[in-house]
């Protein structure tokens, strides 16, 4: 044996599991590893796997489906699986593969992480992403400790049994050590993909091993309509669903995506061919909003199907039910209320193309929009095309709030920086988003300080001025390795009265999500504030700039966070930077709305004139 003595991690896990089946993880070709004290049939398990083609959104379909379920009282948990062998989505271009989504514990991951957070309102770990690559690093570094005691290792029992053993301890991650009630699996890809195969596989086992009532498979399809046949047509979904077959999954639930509502013909045939009982076939066909799915699934019965097929009507509460349901929908319905205000407002980024990339950021937007009842267009601006500031002011005319948003690498940054002077200048509503902030010191600095050559050394590494650099011994002070990024929730120590401080309810300290590499430098600090820029949000122990804002002498709303307050909102509980950022854009239109309730909440320096009255 290459080691002495296995640690406590390289005990074949899970005896105790095995042991309800009467074997050891010696006298058994099986490998079925559990965490200590996990049950057996008390975490539940709804797979959603994608047949056809991908891109139906799936992520969107199993979070609504986990939201109702959730709703009803139970603990859910989601997660993904990656088929790609990277270890995260940090090193994920956007462009490709839509915005880099980071979880509180500074996890990486897929942008579905956002949905599922979104519509769950609930925050998520690591332990909810897995990809390949996670799983083959896992085995391999296992087997070099001599973890699998001297055994062949093998895609079959051992990688899938690693990928049982994550959603078993998934299943353990429910409050004060309880297991939870329903894990949502959404397997990335569809069935018959390569790489995913051994996801399925794992799955396949699983629900053998859970038992009978323990796994409810789902198969998401989609129904083809051509529009020289103008009808429906069933075939690519009954391949699609032949395929699972083949990987021996017999889906208990069939929900069709589809243009128009499926019809009648359409279900009985693939309820036919997929031996799945009619009133287990769902047409989940386009909605006019995603918000509009968890109720029109409670329509149609499908939770009432995954609660029989699991046996879990016992644990329900209606009562709670009752509450969360009626939160969703008045927000839902709002969504299609005719909006009171209007405003138009700019994003400055990088990726103007293509809005996934900005995802989070869209759907921020869509949060205050409903909550302060605003039409809020957006504009998007590719600022690699502002090659100085006329043309910036050209791209930017008429609109009543800006955004410059994150972002990596040199291209477009002078025409972010463009933007921040436009907005500053002109007095229009200005948030900036992580290099957004940073950007707005570099403009602060070049323009009012008049530091010529100052730039962010992530540009310019040689810069006369480094106003943002990477200051790799601040970084180790916080436990950072050298050329790594502040990633996951920090704390925000606010500034008593400042509009930050305003903005979050009076609060003096919060917690927002980062990611990122550079930091402002401290030395360029004091004269920015004597200029006006005040670093109002700041990390409780080290000179960490983390959120500016201009006084209100200086500029109705100019204000910039290191991290990324997009990630942090949901739908019934909007982010406040960016509800502070469109309240400012309205009260720019019409300044009596400073006035109103929801003004007074969050115009500054409505509160007191108004109170007066
Ligand atoms: N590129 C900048 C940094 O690494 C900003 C990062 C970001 O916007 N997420 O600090």
């Amino acid at each position: 044996m290459p080691h002495s003595e296995p640690s406590p991690a390289d005990q074949p896990e899970g005896a105790g599991f095995l042991s309800q089946f009467g074997k050891s993880e010696e006298s058994t070709e099986w490998h079925s590893p559990a965490p200590a004290g996990y049950l057996r049939g008390k975490t539940k398990f709804v797979v959603v796997i994608g047949t056809v083609m991908s891109g139906l959104g799936k992520g969107i379909f199993a979070s609504s489906l986990a939201k109702l379920i959730k709703d009803k009282g139970l603990s859910v948990s989601p997660i993904k699986m990656e088929g790609y062998l990277n270890i995260d989505s940090g090193t994920l271009n956007p462009y490709r593969h839509g915005e880099v989504f980071v979880l509180a514990d500074g996890c990486e991951t897929d942008m579905d992480l956002g949905t599922y957070e979104r519509i769950l309102g609930q925050e998520l770990t690591r332990k909810n992403f897995i990809t390949a690559g996670q799983v083959y690093t896992e085995v391999l570094e296992r087997e070099r400790r001599g973890g699998y005691l001297g055994r062949d290792v093998q895609m079959i029992p051992h990688v899938t049994g690693l990928v049982k053993m994550r959603l078993r301890e998934l299943a353990m991650t429910g409050n004060n050590g309880n297991q939870v009630d329903v894990v949502f699996v959404e397997v990335g890809g569809t069935a018959g993909d390569y790489e995913n195969g051994f996801y399925i596989e794992a799955l396949r086992e699983l629900a053998f091993e859970e038992g009978p009532e323990s796994t409810c498979f789902v198969a998401l399809t989609y129904i083809l309509e051509p529009s020289i046949l103008g009808e429906q047509k069933s075939k690519a979904a009954q391949l699609g669903i032949k395929r699972l077959m083949e990987a021996g999954i017999q889906p208990h639930i069939v929900a069709c995506r589809a243009k128009n509502p499926v019809t009648e013909k359409v279900m009985e045939k693939i309820a036919m061919f997929s031996n799945v009982p009619l009133k287990r076939i769902f047409s989940m066909h386009d909605r006019e909003s995603v918000y509009a799915i968890p109720e029109e699934m409670r329509a149609a019965g499908l939770d009432r199907e995954i609660l029989s097929i699991l046996n879990l009507h016992d644990r329900t509460n209606p009562a709670k039910e009752d509450t969360a349901r009626v939160a969703w929908l008045d927000f839902s319905r709002r969504i299609f209320a005719t909006r009171r205000h209007q405003i138009e407002l700019g994003i400055s980024g990088k990726y103007a193309a293509l809005r996934d990339a900005y995802a989070s950021i869209d759907k921020a937007i869509e949060h205050c929009s409903v909550h302060l009842s605003c039409d809020v267009r957006v504009r998007w601006i590719d600022t690699s095309d502002l090659m100085d500031d006329a043309q910036a002011a050209r791209a930017l005319d008429g609109v009543q709030a800006v955004i410059v948003p994150g972002g990596f690498g040199q291209r477009g940054v002078e025409g972010k920086i463009r933007c921040a002077k436009w907005a500053r200048v002109n007095k229009v509503p200005f948030l900036g988003i992580c290099l957004g902030f940073q950007v707005a010191v570099i403009e602060f600095g070049r323009n009012v300080l008049g530091l010529a050559g100052a730039n962010s050394t992530e540009f310019e590494p040689n810069c006369a001025h480094p106003m943002i650099s990477e200051l790799p011994d601040q970084k180790k002070l916080e436990g950072i390795m050298g050329g790594t990024m502040r990633l996951g929730t920090q704390q925000v120590l606010l500034e008593p009265g400042s509009l930050a401080s305003f903005l979050y309810g009076g609060k003096l300290e919060m917690r927002e999500r980062f990611r990122h590499r550079y930091e402002v430098e401290p030395s360029y600090i004091e004269q920015l504030h004597e200029a006006g820029l005040r670093f109002s949000g700041r990390h409780p122990k080290f000179p960490i700039m983390q959120l500016l804002e201009l006084p209100q002498s200086m500029h109705p709303y100019f204000v910039g966070g290191q991290f990324h307050p997009e990630l942090t909102s949901r739908p019934l509980a909007p982010n406040p930077m960016f509800m502070g950022l469109v309240a400012a854009a309205i009260a720019s239109r019409e300044p009596e709305f400073a006035a109103t309730e929801l003004g007074r909440r969050w115009v500054r320096g409505a509160a007191k004139p108004v109170a007066a009255h």
